[in-house]
């Protein structure tokens, strides 16, 4: 039969032709195959319908592998309907099934007498079942997939023979919905041998794409979808932030777009496809990181994959520290603290600690402690005291504590902190200072209540001020008419927290101010409180209110007072002096009114016929054996000078200075001895050098003052040279200006306002002293006699005074300015070595002198402001006071641009920076500014030219040991000067 012979035939093709099979399309790594036919060696038992069909035939491949081939060739018979189908191929997650069929097919030519009958195609078929449905062939239940033709049947070989070529078909199903299905082969009457069936679906493979791993993936069912999977990082690795990682799976599984990424976590850092631990001593903070990074400074870690790294014993780091910074430690103490006490407050300075633990964040703050007597005995000065700007969290190194209680004692602690103190167990390191606050007036009195309105009184009472600061011994009510254009004031003086005020207009509107008297003066004056009195009524005009008596006596006493006023051309002087004593309502009520200025005035003791009435009216005799005299200070004009102790009954004994009158005086020498007493014992002021007391019925006559412990400005300065800040210098200076706007309130005129008239204290609180009357012409060795006849200390006197002795507050202020600048330049001599007669010219001639080394510049100007040539012109010291508070208060205006102060105004000002160039030596230099001290501290580092100190910096002076601070300025303002000088000379830069 010729369908079996042609079988035949095609075996001898197929063995030459497996040769040919391209070995190179082995399994492609993408691929999972479902069904391959060639892999199977034992018969695939296909089902074939009807039987003579397709056959199942042995036969080897190019390795001489056995392979299962079917088989149809039913060419001769017209109406073939041949069927093969596979075994169930259950396809697991697949749906885009590939089928690729190799096969041969017999050209119809070449098969004599098949035309009609011969096909040269076949049909491909699936079905899909969820399982295995039997051995029954149903054809209706397939679905066509393709015609299968050959793309060659068969070629002409080189030598005329005919060879089979291999014909490869792919064809791809799906998508598919059930577990598997059939495959299904319709011959219609061709020659074909199907040499292999291969059935798979293709997978895009597990892959670690940016330490995120991709799970195996079926590709999606359509040529064109993309299956998207997320990644899971690998293990210590992390997703980015809002980045999780995703690949897109191909239909040709290959992984596509890779989106997001894993990073490795803190204390891990990524080698190849994985996160290993950061080795010892290393650390990787965040997941951020790239590398692990060495342990910072002070750190150390001994552990594998640490995120960071431990602090060193003694070594923290701060909350908002962040791992990779070196671990620090808190600051040392602050250094060079020093204090400036103004009555109730005081001012605090400090250098920056030597160490500030590593760190920049290093602020300061102050503790405050009031202590007993006993100093073990302190305890915290609570929310009454202020601290300017802040008490803690202080950036600079200055800090004004104020609201302090007057004459108590007080330790203030400054600490350095920084952003890891409060982490340190270790003990606090801080700078400490222990003070006694001077005497201070009363705070002011606030709260005022009106108790009772009338017609012509009003009755106020008060709280006494919060802080007394003292006892308080009297309360004055000052008030006056609201629409009044001249504004007199009267006032009322209580010693009890109310008062009445009477003979009042009707239907008048008054304005209140009080304020409390306690030993160390008048404190300020309350808020102003309006009042009007009731309406006038018919029935109440001739009331109790209006004695026609009290309106007499009244009206006497004030015109008495106005008179002597007017004749005397003062006010009336000592508070018990004018006091009439109202006689209405109250007992400790006083009453009297006089023109403004209201305040206290000063009463020539030469006006007393007899002086010694003046003595008692204005010192209190004291009894000599309450005075214990220890030792000889200094030499007064009329007899030595001593420090004792004074123990007056049932008081606390109290250092004093004893003046006393040597033997053998003559009368007038008393008097004028005991003029001094009698003008001091008028004054009671901080900053006024105070009166114990005298003794003249005994001798020696004694006058006894208050001890101060420093002596006189000028040698206390000229000993302590640029030892201090200028914050004290300055409130050594606002504490002179409070006693002279004192003084010059009271009508006092004081004619020698100098240095060396000023005592300081141990607190550095500086008193006006030296009122004696003749005591310019005597006492003052810088006095000269002018040519208009007066002995005038001429260079700290006004030219007014000098010539045509016009001596007023405002020369007073003239002399204000020289003291100024004797202090800021540590007691230089004004104007130097120039003789007298040149002053007078070269002030005459508008010369003044220029600010003194490191003086700030407003203060120079405050300076200059006082030698305005028109007294008019110049402040009053009540500006004066204002203008340095206001320094105080904002320390930032005293802060010298170095170099500024030295710039020359004027000629004369010029003297005041030495021609730096010209001198030959360090040595020579140094003496000139007055720091040879310091000599050997240049020597022994090298500094041996004047061109190599130009050079020097800030730190290169203070590496030289200079530790005050303001030695350190004086000397950079120097070089700075030198500097500018050389540079002015050589025209050559110099580097720093
Ligand atoms: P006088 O006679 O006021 O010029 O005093 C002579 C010297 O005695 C002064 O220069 C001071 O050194 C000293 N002295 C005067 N008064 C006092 C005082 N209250 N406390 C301390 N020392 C004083």
């Amino acid at each position: 039969m010729l369908s079996r012979s042609i079988p035949c035939l095609w075996i001898t093709f197929c063995l030459h032709l497996c040769c040919h099979v391209d070995s190179g399309e082995a399994q492609n790594a993408k691929e999972v195959i479902l069904l391959d036919s060639k892999a199977q060696q034992t018969d695939l038992e296909w089902i074939s319908y009807p039987p003579n069909g397709w056959e199942e035939i042995s036969g080897l491949d190019e390795n001489y592998t056995p392979i299962r081939t079917y088989q149809v060739c039913q060419v001769m018979e017209p109406n073939q309907n041949n069927w093969l189908r596979t075994n169930w191929i259950e396809k697991g997650n697949a749906q885009r099934i590939f089928v690729e069929l190799k096969f041969t097919l017999r050209d119809c030519n070449s098969l004599p007498g098949v035309v009609g009958t011969c096909k040269e195609t076949f049909n491909l078929y699936y079905q899909e079942t969820d399982s295995e449905v039997g051995r029954s062939l149903r054809e209706n239940q397939y679905v066509k997939i393709d015609t299968i033709a050959a793309d060659e049947s068969f070629t002409q070989g080189d030598l005329g023979e005919r060879k089979m070529k291999l014909n490869t078909e792919v064809r791809i199903i799906g998508p598919l919905s059930r577990r598997g299905f059939y495959l299904a082969f319709q011959d219609v009457g061709a020659c074909i041998a199907l040499v292999s069936v291969k059935v798979y679906y293709k997978k895009c493979w597990s892959i670690i794409e940016n330490l995120a791993t991709f799970p195996d993936t079926v590709t999606g069912s359509e040529f064109s979808s993309l299956v998207e999977v997320e990644g899971m990082c690998v293990s210590d690795a992390e997703e980015e932030a809002d980045n999780s990682p995703k690949m897109h799976c191909s239909a040709e599984g290959e992984w596509l777009v890779p989106i997001g990424k894993c990073i490795c976590k803190a204390g891990f850092h990524q080698k190849g496809d994985a996160c290993e631990p950061c080795g010892r001593g290393f650390y990787k903070s965040s997941s951020q990181d790239l590398q692990c990074s060495r342990c910072p400074a002070h750190s150390l870690n001994d552990r594998e994959g640490s995120w960071r790294c431990d602090c060193e014993d003694g070594y923290y780091r701060a909350l908002s520290d962040p791992p990779s910074v070196a671990c620090t430690r808190p600051p040392s103490a602050p250094q060079n603290l020093v204090y400036n006490i103004n009555q109730t407050s005081v001012s605090l300075e400090w250098g920056p600690p030597a160490d500030t633990g590593g760190r920049n964040d290093v602020t300061y703050r102050v503790v405050c402690r009031r202590c007993s007597w006993d100093p073990e005995e302190c305890v915290p000065c609570g929310p009454n005291v202020g601290y300017s700007p802040a008490q803690s969290g202080l950036v600079d190194t200055y800090v004004t504590v104020v609201d302090l209680l007057a004459h108590a004692n007080y330790t203030f602690e400054v600490e350095a902190v920084n952003g890891v103190s409060d982490l340190s167990r270790t003990q606090r390191l801080f700078a400490a200072v222990s003070i006694a606050t001077g005497q201070a007036a009363p705070s002011q009195v606030s709260e005022v209540i009106k108790e009772k309105v009338q017609q012509r009184s009003i009755q106020l009472s008060w709280q006494e001020p919060q802080q007394p600061n003292g006892v308080i011994t009297e309360y004055e009510i000052k008030y006056y008419e609201k629409d009044q254009k001249d504004r007199v004031y009267s006032t009322v003086r209580s010693r009890s927290t109310s008062a009445t005020v009477n003979n009042l207009k009707p239907s008048t509107a008054y304005v209140f101010q009080i304020r409390a008297f306690t030993e160390a003066g008048y404190g300020t004056y309350g808020p102003r409180l309006e009042i009007t009195t009731k309406e006038e009524t018919t029935a109440a005009i001739v009331s109790s209110e209006q004695n026609p008596v009290i309106i007499i006596a009244v009206v006497a006493v004030a015109g008495t007072i106005i008179l002597v006023f007017m004749v005397f051309g003062f006010i009336i002087g000592r508070r018990h002096c004018g006091y009439s004593k109202a006689d209405q309502e109250g007992d400790e009520e006083l009453y009297f009114q006089f023109k403004f200025p209201g305040t206290k005035t000063y009463i020539d003791p030469e006006t007393y016929e007899d002086p010694n009435r003046a003595v008692h009216q204005f010192a209190k005799e004291l009894d000599a054996s309450c005075i214990k005299i220890e030792r000889v200070i200094g030499a007064g004009e009329f007899g030595e000078v001593c420090s004792g102790r004074l123990k007056l009954p049932g008081k606390r004994d109290v250092s004093v200075a004893i003046k006393t009158l040597k033997v053998g005086y003559t009368e007038k020498q008393r008097r004028d001895f005991l003029c001094e007493a009698s003008i001091m014992g008028q004054f009671d002021h901080p900053n006024v050098v105070h009166l114990e007391g005298v003794v003249t019925r005994g001798k020696p006559v004694m006058i006894v003052i208050e001890y101060m412990e420093n002596g006189s400005l000028d040698g206390f300065l000229r000993k302590h040279d640029g030892q201090f800040t200028v914050i004290q210098l300055v409130g050594m200076l606002r504490g002179i200006a409070a006693g002279m706007r004192y003084l010059s309130d009271m009508g006092y005129v004081h004619r020698d306002l100098a240095a060396r008239n000023i005592l300081v204290n141990s607190n550095l609180v500086c008193k006006v002293s030296d009122f004696g009357l003749s005591r310019v012409i005597d006492d003052d060795p810088e006095a000269v006699y002018t040519t208009t006849g007066g002995k005038i200390p001429v260079r700290w006197t006004a030219p007014e005074a000098i010539q045509y002795r016009k001596f007023t507050s405002a020369s007073d202020v003239w002399s204000y300015g020289i003291v100024m600048w004797e202090v800021m330049s540590y007691g230089e001599r004004p104007y130097w070595d120039m003789s007298n007669q040149d002053v007078i010219k070269a002030i005459e001639e508008g010369y003044r002198l220029p600010a003194p080394m490191d003086c700030p510049p407003g203060l120079h100007q405050l300076m200059l402001d006082c030698w305005q040539k028109d007294r008019a012109e110049r402040p009053k010291f009540d500006q004066i006071v204002g203008i340095l508070d206001k320094m105080i208060r904002n320390p930032n205006t005293l802060k010298t641009p170095v170099g500024t102060c030295t710039r020359p105004i004027s000629p004369l000002l010029d003297q005041s920076t030495p021609d730096f160039t010209a001198f030959c030596s360090v040595g020579e230099w140094l003496e000139a500014i007055k720091m040879e001290r310091y000599r050997d501290n240049f020597t022994a580092a090298g500094y041996s030219s004047l061109e190599s100190v130009a050079r020097m910096s800030i730190e290169d002076v203070m590496s030289l040991g200079i530790t005050l601070v303001g030695h350190q300025k004086k000397i950079m303002s120097s070089i700075q000067t030198m500097r500018a000088q050389m540079l002015h000379l050589h025209g050559t830069g110099i580097q720093v």
